[in-house]
């Protein structure tokens, strides 16, 4: 069945770092936009006299009408230099219905332990979850988000994350930065090692993984090696 697509408008930007950006969209039909923490849209942008669609994980939790996105800039690519040099606020684009089972069904009362593994903009559909859970009260175990980027000033949400590691019980953040060097006391490498370490003891688990192939088909390998079922790992690619 094709998507729907609704009339948004581009309520606000925040520049994050040079290479991401944060984008609001109010859908101005609608009331409230109901979606599930996991799911994303598909924007069309008119780009050379002709519609190039993208997809984005919504970043926000369910609630109200507007939605945020994190998109990380593709230099050689046609929707990203779109959407970070051409787009202003107040500019109008159809934006479609949710989409994807990602994060399916909803979490509610995790009687297991949830691992979330992310690189760059794949922490999109992790920070709608958590902030999710927190809004609606969910019981939960522990749940760990395991980041992965280049450098320090590249953590996505840092503030957000760090207030959330004190404040929700049981929820880990672990930065892992591969190219950092300098005074950074916390993880170094790619997120695969934190995995191995934090679940060597094979605890259940369900896993999370969000962003591009090659993390994303690297964990899948290397969770199916320490014996976790493939119904265990769940996974959504951004390429
Ligand atoms: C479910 C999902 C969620 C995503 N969420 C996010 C997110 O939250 N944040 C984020 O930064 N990125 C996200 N992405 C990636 C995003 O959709 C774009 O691929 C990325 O922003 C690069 O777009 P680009 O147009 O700049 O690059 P391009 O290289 O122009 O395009 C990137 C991809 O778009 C497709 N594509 C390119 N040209 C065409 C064409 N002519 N016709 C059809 N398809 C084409 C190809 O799959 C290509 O690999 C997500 C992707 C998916 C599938």
């Amino acid at each position: 069945m094709p998507y729907h697509f609704y009339t948004s408008e581009l309520v606000d930007i925040i520049d994050v770092t040079p290479q991401v950006k944060r984008f609001f969209f109010r859908m101005l039909e609608l009331t409230e936009f109901k979606f599930s923490a996991g799911q994303f849209v598909m924007l069309d942008l008119p780009i050379q006299s002709k519609i190039t669609t993208r997809s984005y994980s919504i970043a926000s939790a369910p609630g109200g009408n507007t939605i945020e996105l994190i998109v990380s800039l593709n230099d050689s690519g046609l929707g990203t230099p779109f959407l970070f040099n051409s787009l202003k606020k107040g500019f109008q684009l159809p934006l479609s219905q949710p989409a994807g089972k990602f994060m399916q069904p909803p979490a509610t009362n995790l009687e297991t332990d949830v691992c979330l593994v992310c690189t760059g903009t794949g922490i999109a559909p992790f920070r709608a979850y958590l902030r999710d859970m927190v809004n609606r009260n969910v019981s939960h175990k522990n749940i760990d988000l395991i980041f992965g980027t280049r450098y320090e000033k590249d953590i996505l949400y840092r503030s957000e994350m760090e207030e959330l590691h004190k404040n929700l019980s049981g929820f880990r953040f672990v930065p892992v930065l591969s190219r950092e060097t300098g005074t950074w006391q916390g993880e170094k490498g790619y997120v695969h090692q934190v995995y191995e370490r934090l679940y060597a003891g094979k605890q259940p688990a369900i896993f999370y993984l969000c962003g591009w192939k090659v993390m994303i088909k690297e964990a899948r390998e290397r969770l199916l090696k320490m014996g976790y079922d493939k119904s265990r790992i769940k996974f959504e690619l951004y390429d």
